[in-house]
Formats: structure tokens, sequence, C-alpha cells
């Protein structure tokens, strides 16, 4: 059977590469595509992930962003769908996890969604509607202070409650111990009491499990990442995914290499500094040198590197030099500096063989990825959890494209990506 099953919708790209990792784990093959798709679907997957960057958007840009990737999807054949948030639940008071929910039900004639950003793995669990992080209600835990996004509450049903028209209710753990049949009731029970939003508790994989068995035939389901990771064995069990459905075969990908850092996590310093200790070529882009030199000299470099030997460019730097540099240059100016500079790089890397780049931070990666025009990635193993090498084509090139957010991976991350990809 063709076509795709699942339809995502995600409000920012490492969510949904998250989302489309844990997705991937089931071996069937899961397209991303980064930001709304300019061209009708094609060369579709049973799993299609959109990456939005609607999570701080105005109310009225996020929904119309999401309708136009649902129509999308929809096109795609996708008949059941899912809004992927984040698993600490960021919004702001007047949305947008619950108008964009809305939304998507209203064209979807769905009289019920489910609420369940809860990741136990990685210490996200819910509660009696109570959201925690590790032991920490989430409205004491460091997302209290997050810079765009604060969460002063820990109570999802009051968080989404202003945020939709609709009433909000809850299955509480007690109901979801009890397993599928239960929450299936539950859910029945709400639509009679007139419930539209249910916020779901969740404290162990096995509730997940059970959410996901009880909730996978609802028009829309939504959450974090983790409670789609069962759909795709459910949806096997249906004999909605058959053993034919198209799976993922890494194309293989010439050995050349390119890494790019722009990322000054603590993690990511350490990362760099592990690889400069390998003894491989390394180059420091400094912002308050490359302002009055250009690129030139970094790409006179470049251009002169065997690429066999992985080399690095990184610009990542301890907070002082980075505040050192914002103070000198502007904020803004020092960022764009550094990301237009590594993605000439990437470009240059690309024209010069380099069919292996591995690129660390968030927005970094968000400017490699258009400076080498790459629209859709498939998602192929995970290096570490949350980082899965992708595949892509850029100018006809089949590349492999390893992209790393902030504090991900281990110290070893540079090195580890190239092992995890066989030499052909
Ligand atoms: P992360 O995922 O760790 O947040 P990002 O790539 O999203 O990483 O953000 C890092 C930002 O810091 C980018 O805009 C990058 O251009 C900028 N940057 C990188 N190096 C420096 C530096 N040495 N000084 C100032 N800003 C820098």
């Amino acid at each position: 059977m063709t076509g795709t099953r699942l339809g995502c919708i995600a409000d920012d790209f490492t969510g949904a590469t998250d989302l489309a990792g844990l997705l991937a784990r089931s071996g069937v093959r899961v397209s991303l595509r980064i930001g709304m798709p300019q061209a009708p679907p094609s060369d579709t997957s049973p799993f299609e992930v959109i990456a939005l960057k609607s999570r701080t958007a105005p109310v009225e840009d996020a929904v119309a962003q999401a309708l136009s990737a649902l129509r999308w999807l929809q096109a795609a054949g996708a008949t059941r769908f899912f809004w992927k948030y984040c698993s600490t639940f960021d919004c702001t008071a007047e949305g947008n996890i619950g108008p964009v929910a809305e939304a998507l039900m209203d064209a979807l004639g769905a009289d019920q969604t489910i609420y369940c950003p809860a990741f136990p793995e990685n210490g996200r669990s819910i509660f009696m509607g109570n959201l925690f992080v590790g032991q920490q209600p989430l409205a004491e835990s460091p997302m209290k202070d997050h810079p765009l996004t604060p969460m002063r509450d820990s109570n999802l049903m009051r968080l989404l409650t202003p945020q939709v028209t609709r009433p909000v209710g809850l299955i509480d753990r007690l109901s979801v111990a009890k397993g599928p049949d239960a929450i299936r009731a539950a859910l029945a029970e709400h639509t009679s009491q007139g419930n539209a939003h249910i916020v779901v508790d969740a404290v162990a994989n096995e509730d997940l499990r059970d959410i996901a068995a009880a909730c996978r035939d609802l028009p829309l389901m939504t959450g974090g990442s983790a409670v789609a990771m069962p759909l795709p064995a459910l949806y096997q069990s249906d004999g909605l995914l058959t053993a034919d459905a198209p799976r993922m075969t890494a194309p293989q990908t010439a050995a050349d290499t390119i890494i790019l850092s722009g990322s000054c996590s603590a993690m990511t310093n350490a990362q760099v500094a592990a690889y400069r200790a390998t003894g491989a070529p390394c180059y420091q882009l400094d912002p308050l040198t490359l302002v009055n030199t250009g690129q030139a000299p970094v790409l006179e470099w470049l251009a002169a590197q065997d690429l066999a030997q992985a080399p690095l460019i990184y610009a990542t730097a301890d907070p002082a030099s980075v505040k050192a540099a914002q103070k000198k240059l502007g904020v803004a100016e020092t960022g764009a500096l550094i990301e237009d500079t590594l993605a000439a790089c990437a470009l240059g890397a690309r024209d010069a063989g380099a069919r292996r780049v591995i690129v660390a931070g968030g927005e970094t990666s968000g400017a490699v990825t258009k400076a080498l025009s790459v629209a859709q990635l498939d998602i192929g193993a995970e290096i570490v959890p949350g980082v899965p090498w992708t595949y892509c084509k850029s100018e006809g090139h089949q590349i492999a494209l390893a992209l790393k957010s902030g504090n991900f991976g281990s110290e070893d991350f540079f090195t580890r990506a190239q092992t995890q990809l066989e030499t052909p």
C-alpha cells in the first residue's frame, strides 16, 4: 500500500526532527519537509512531517501555516494527522498550541482531540493534568525563565482553556493505567459531556503505548513526539502499513566531509575541543576578525583542505567571547555574520565534493540547509537520541546531513557521526 498514512505538522524544526527520528525507528520511510512545501506532493512517504516555524508567530499566522500544511498532507493521501509541539508545552498566553489544534479539528470535522506532551524517557511526565520536568513542576523548572515562552503554570488544562473556544477535559493516570479500552471509554464520556480538548496523563512509556492504541483512529492527535512513537507498529498491525511499505534505505554518499559549527552551547564547545584534540584540520572563525577580512580567508583555507580528513570550521566560542563580539557588532549582526559565512562554507565544500555535512547549531542548521537549497530530508539512523543522519539532494548531489542543535550529543559527536556512515 502506498501514500501517506500519517501527516505531521510540527511547530519548529528541531521538534520536527525529533518526531521524524522517533517514527523512523520503525524502519518505515519518513520524510521531513523544511517549511511549507512549495510544490504539490510528490515522492511522498508513509510518514510525512512538515516543519513550520510557528511556535511564537502571531496566532493567525500559525493557524494559516498549519491549515496550508494540512491541505498539502491531505493531498499526499493522509487521513490521520498529528500536531507536534514541545514536550514542555512551550506556548504564549494566546497560543499557538490550542488555536492551531482547534483550527485543524474544524478543518477535519473532528469533535475531539488529545493533548499529551509527555516524554518519560526525557523526564517529561503528566499527572492530574500537571506537567513535570524531571521532579519539578513545569512552572518551577528552568522553563519559567524561557526568553520567548516563559511557562508560569504547570497545569495543562489551565494553560489550554484560554486558548480554545470549546471545553477542556482530563483523562487522568488512574484511567490511563486501566488500558486502551478504559481510555476509549473516557474519551466517549468526554464526548457526551461536550468536552473537545482532552489532556491525557502519562508518566511511563506503557501509558503512551496505551494512549496511542486508544487514539490511533482519531483524525487528529496532538502532543510531543513520544506519544506518536507507537503509531508505526499500530498501523502495521491494523494493516494500514503493509510489509511492502517503503522502507528507509540509506543512500551511499562519497566520504568527503565538512563539519560546520556555529553553536556556542556548553556541549558544542566540548565537542569542538574533543575534535581539535584528534588532530583533524580545524579553522576558527572569529567574528571580530571576520568583519574586517570578509569570507575570503576561510574560503581559501577550505579550498586547500583534503575533505577526506573531515575538516572542521567553527565559530563556537565561550560565553565571554560571544558577549564581547555581540557588544561590538550587535547580537543579530554577529549571528548573521557567522551564519552567512558558515553557509558559504557549506556551499564551497559541496562544490569541492563534500557529500557528508555535519552541522552544529539550530539556527546554523537553518542557514546551511537554506544555502544548500534543501527542502526535503529522508530520515536515517540516529547518531545520538534526537539527531539522526538525514539524506537529501542538493543541486542534484546526494548529501548526508547531520543537524545537531545546541546541547545534543556526546563529546565525541563529530567523530561518532562519521564512523556511523559506512564508507562506500
Ligand atoms: P544553538 O543550537 O546552540 O542555539 P544556533 O546555531 O541556533 O546554536 O545559535 C548560535 C548563534 O550564535 C548563531 O546565530 C551563530 O551565528 C552565533 N554565533 C556563533 N559563534 C559566535 C561567536 N563566536 N560570537 C557570537 N555569536 C556567535
